[in-house]
């Protein structure tokens, strides 16, 4: 959502511009005045992306919007009460084929569905939701999304879980007021994902109290991560540390992220702090570097194609980045450095006869791992 005033067009299709380039794929703006409606009708067809236009207390800006052509309205039951101002705005928004989001929120519940379930429940959000469908159902308006945002996480998750149970129409999923970094991100995802992992949602926001190019920069995140969107950007893994790391895991982290970001490469990186368990637990990514004997071994796919000093470690793996993206994976593992591989695990064994064996002793892990599992199968074939 953009936090610019919708009547000041330009800053408003700057910060547009912007979120749609972070991930953004709607973007909604406030219409809460005349101006805001006159800044609408020259956003729109401007805009890289819909815009849908949000609308509180008063009916007009609900019709002022129409008129500007917006892709569609969010209605707040708690705020727009009376039910010819609410039955008005959805004939007008049938007859122009343009859709409604019903946002029922927590914070402004309507009182009347408060006091009936005994306080802001689930079922009293979700009641408000309905009551608001029944009266578009009157005017034969059912072009309908819902959300039924709380910033209680629980809640918010209860009231979806209910509606989902309820409704067929799309449900856009948001922990309303989640609050500024990092704890607003964390109950953001808790609430969003879990929703999402169980096949509910269809659109989400992300409301941090900070800039809303976070917004739409976590929302895209999220939906790379649980595998709902194509990645677009970097995916920057790297390993936590631990006593065996042999750089500065974190600061050469960042370092990579921001030179790997500048350039908006579309591609999944490791840097990981040992050669000892690095490249294995990092055989996944397109591309990773792990340090050890004040050298880095950089990886593609889990297959070392070069060792570069300790101090080109980023710059080696921003220029191999470069070049990865540009002529694919193949190629560059065919344009290995053929003696990259025995150098490599000539320094793993070094580092291992140096300090002792792996320290998460990942083989034995395994060979235990493999045989609990058979063991368990064995006992399932018993029964
Ligand atoms: S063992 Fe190596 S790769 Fe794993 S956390 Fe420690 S430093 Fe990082």
């Amino acid at each position: 959502m953009t936090t610019t005033k919708t009547a000041d067009v330009e800053g408003t299709l700057v910060q547009i511009y912007s979120l749609a380039a972070a991930g953004a794929e709607i973007v909604r703006c406030t219409c809460n005045s005349q101006d805001a409606a006159d800044g609408l009708r020259q956003i729109v067809p401007r805009s890289p992306v819909p815009i849908v236009a949000d609308i509180h207390f008063h009916v007009e800006m609900a019709l002022a919007a129409l008129e500007s052509g917006v892709a569609a309205l969010r209605l707040n039951p708690g705020n727009l009460r009376k039910p010819e101002e609410i039955k008005l705005v959805a004939r007008e928004a049938g007859a122009r084929g343009v859709p409604i989001r019903i946002g029922v929120n927590a914070g402004s519940l309507h009182p009347d569905f408060a006091k009936e379930f005994g306080g802001i429940t689930a079922e009293a959000m979700v009641a408000s939701a309905l009551h608001e469908l029944e009266l578009f159902h009157e005017v034969g308006f059912d072009d309908v999304a819902f959300s039924v945002k709380a910033s209680n996480v629980a809640l918010m998750i209860a009231a979806y879980r209910l509606l989902a149970e309820k409704v067929d129409h799309p449900l856009h999923l948001g922990v309303t007021e989640a609050g500024p970094l990092p704890g607003g991100l964390i109950k953001a995802t808790a609430g969003i994902a879990t929703l999402l992992a169980e096949g509910i949602g269809d659109t989400i926001r992300y409301s941090l109290t900070a800039d809303p190019i976070e917004e739409a920069r976590a929302g895209r995140q999220l939906l790379e991560a649980m595998g709902l969107r194509e990645r677009k950007g970097l995916d920057l893994i790297a390993c936590p540390s631990c006593g065996r790391a042999e750089i500065d895991v974190i600061g050469v982290a960042k370092a990579a992220q921001s030179a790997l970001e500048e350039r908006n490469l579309p591609i999944q990186v490791a840097v990981m702090g040992c050669v000892v368990n690095g490249p294995g637990e990092a055989r996944e990514a397109d591309l990773g570097i792990a340090a050890g004997r004040k050298k880095g071994h950089l990886f593609i796919k889990g297959h070392i194609v070069r060792v570069v000093p300790e101090d080109e470690m980023v710059e080696a793996l921003v220029a191999e980045a470069e070049q990865l993206v540009a002529e694919g994976i193949e190629a560059r593992l065919a344009a290995a450095d053929s003696s990259a591989e025995a150098e490599a695990e000539a320094d793993r064994q070094a580092l291992l006869a140096e300090k002792g064996d792996d320290a998460n002793a990942s083989e034995d892990r395994i060979e235990l791992i493999r045989r609990t599992v058979a063991s368990g199968r064995a006992g399932d074939r018993r029964d």
